[in-house]
């Protein structure tokens, strides 16, 4: 993702929206196996699409929610990248639960990493690919340990989880260039897809956790926002800071351009970010165990 200064042109959403479901204790999250969940994406190693350590970790990611959810479908697209422009297969993964319900809540985060350390402090590394650990699988992490509590103890709302691809391979000065696998979604499968609202994780892993309001989703998708604040504050979760933060373009962006409410938990104060030094010892279980908790609460509240 990167920050963004530009305005967009952005549907109206619905004034009346409402996001209750219905009250339900949420399920205990486990820090610790989300965070071994970020190891294992590491583990293979960057997940830019066209390489090895993408393919293993595609995989990985649909056998693991394929034990967990009803349906697990992918979206696959041809993604064209980087200068000299390189093209390579890119996939969203995409798990529903409870398919048959109408009320729906839409949980997602990014899986590819990004191909290029362009704000590493050694210009030398500037053209090597990032691990990602907090950019890209931390949020991951979180949504894979959350499929496995839904699957044990359904929520009311129907959920349904899109992991994308090929977020982070943009250029610089050009925002459109990012966030290709949420745009490819969102002109594909938003027409027929209508979630009450969505919830976007990315940098949500940073040991030293601060996650304020991101400024597209205060401005176009408030009430979310709010409401996942105040669940932070019933949990005393303290690091869900409510004041506004950065705008960010991300991939709740072309969702909010279709007209789906979506925010970004986002927490854009990480000094190793778009470095090789985004590695899982900068994340912490507690901080994946945090989010998780405020996420869960969301799901089972109300
Ligand atoms: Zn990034």
């Amino acid at each position: 993702m990167k920050l963004s200064r530009l305005v967009i042109g952005v549907a109206l959403i619905s004034a009346g929206l409402a996001l209750s479901c219905s009250a339900q204790n949420p399920p205990p999250f486990d820090g610790a196996r989300a965070y071994a969940i970020l190891q294992k994406q590491c583990d293979f190693g960057p997940r830019v699409p066209g390489s090895a350590g993408h393919r293993s970790c595609r995989d990985y990611l649909v056998t693991a929610l394929r034990g967990y959810a009803a349906q697990v479908s992918t979206q696959e697209f041809i993604h064209t990248f980087g200068q000299p422009p390189q093209s390579a297969r890119a996939t969203n993964i995409i798990a529903n639960f409870q398919p048959e319900k109408g009320e729906r809540i839409l949980l997602c985060a990014h899986w590819d990493s990004r191909p290029w350390a362009d704000q590493d402090p050694d210009p030398a590394n500037h053209s090597k690919p990032i691990l990602g650990a907090n950019d890209g699988a931390s949020g991951v992490a979180v949504l894979l340990e959350i499929t496995r509590l839904i699957r044990q103890k359904p929520p009311r709302c129907g959920v349904d989880i899109v992991l994308f691809d090929a977020e982070d391979q943009g250029l610089e000065g050009a925002e459109s260039s990012y966030a290709r696998g949420s745009q490819h979604f969102a002109r594909t499968v938003v027409p027929t897809f209508r979630p009450r609202f969505g919830i976007l994780l990315d940098l949500i892993g940073d040991a030293n956790l601060n996650i304020y309001q991101e400024h597209y989703s205060l401005n176009y998708a408030r009430p979310v926002v709010e409401k996942v604040w105040n669940a932070a504050a019933a949990l005393g979760v303290t690091e869900f800071i409510p004041q506004p933060g950065y705008a960010v373009y991300d991939d709740h962006v072309p969702l909010l351009q279709r007209g789906i409410p979506c925010i970004d938990i986002i927490d854009f104060d990480y000094p190793p970010w778009h470095t090789l030094a985004d590695t899982p010892d900068k994340c912490s279980p507690a901080s994946l165990e945090k989010v998780g908790r405020v996420v869960l609460q969301v799901l089972y509240s109300e």
